[in-house]
């Protein structure tokens, strides 16, 4: 039984160690990856379910890896924050949207707003103001075509801090949505006073919304914008039932695979080409 302890122990160190090692090679390899061109962007629709329109996207970010392949960015954000490259990556992730959002509302394609996600990193850094200004100069994307998703946790870590940079960004016309709604720390509290335009329900309430519980608080997310006059989006919507019930409740906007999975450019264009066939 000791041996089979102590193989346990050696079995865990090994996993550890495993862990570790890939965590230092990402740390290693990802100051290149911005240079090298490694990082890309991925398009997944928002969708009004009661209009049958496109109503915008969420930029999300893929990293593709030249020997582990695509890595996912669960695994690589908390690194890039650990190591503030999240600031730089966020950078150029800013205006690589903006510059395709322009492109696509010039073209006539699609036109609406893409939201980009923000760590705590780049709130802390207080250098967001400045990037989104200088993305929105260079790209000449107006303001309102750009979103930004913040968790509820980063609201809520510095409140003052965080109203203050979002007042100034609103300055730039750009919108704010309160992503994973429901999943941190209560924000009902001071929800009036931060500067949102839209919650975004989280996809665990969405996923195991066939649950009473979950309905309940997917249903009070959703009287609680309605009452603070925000939009509500629900998230990770993947099936028919789900959808019902959303609309049951007065949410029509959807994002979810059901939907579209996110997507490159490319392929965001057409899947939307073919939409309006
Ligand atoms: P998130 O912001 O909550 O993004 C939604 C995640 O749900 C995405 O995962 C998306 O692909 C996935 N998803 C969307 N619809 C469905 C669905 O119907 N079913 C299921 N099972 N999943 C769905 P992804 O792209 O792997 O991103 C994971 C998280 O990584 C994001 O969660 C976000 O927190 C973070 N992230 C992604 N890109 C960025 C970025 O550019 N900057 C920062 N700071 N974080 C990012
Ligand atoms: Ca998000
Ligand atoms: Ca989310
Ligand atoms: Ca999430």
């Amino acid at each position: 039984a000791k041996q089979a302890g102590k193989n346990r122990y050696r079995f865990y160190d090994e996993q550890m160690n495993r862990t570790q090692t890939r965590k230092m090679e990402l740390e290693k390899d990802m100051r290149k990856a911005l240079v090298h061109e490694e990082f890309k962007i991925v398009y997944q629709p928002k969708w009004d379910s009661r209009t049958d329109r496109l109503v915008g996207m969420e930029a999300l970010l893929r990293w593709q890896h030249p020997r582990l392949g695509m890595i996912s960015p669960a695994e690589f954000i908390p690194i890039s924050e650990d190591t503030g490259l999240i600031v730089p990556i966020t950078r150029w992730m800013i205006q690589e949207v903006c510059c395709q959002n322009k492109h696509w509302h010039d073209s006539n394609e699609m036109k609406v707003s893409i939201s980009v996600n923000m760590s705590i990193r780049v709130f802390e850094s207080q250098l967001l103001y400045e990037m989104v200004e200088q993305a929105l100069n260079v790209s000449k994307l107006e303001g309102e075509h750009l979103e930004l998703e913040i968790t509820e946790s980063i609201a809520m870590s510095d409140v003052a801090n965080t109203i203050e940079q979002l007042i100034a960004l609103r300055g730039l016309g750009v919108k704010v949505s309160l992503d994973d709604f429901g999943t941190g720390y209560s924000s009902l509290g001071s929800l009036d006073q931060l500067p949102v335009d839209t919650l975004k329900i989280d996809q665990g309430f969405i996923r195991n919304s066939d649950q009473r519980s979950k309905q309940a608080i997917i249903s009070n997310i959703i009287a609680i914008a309605q009452n603070l006059d925000l939009d509500v989006v629900a998230e990770g919507v993947e099936t028919q039932e789900q959808i019902q019930f959303l609309r049951s409740k007065g949410c029509s906007i959807m994002q979810g695979y059901y939907y579209g999975k996110p997507m490159s450019s490319a392929d965001m264009s057409r899947w939307f080409e073919a939409k309006q066939l």
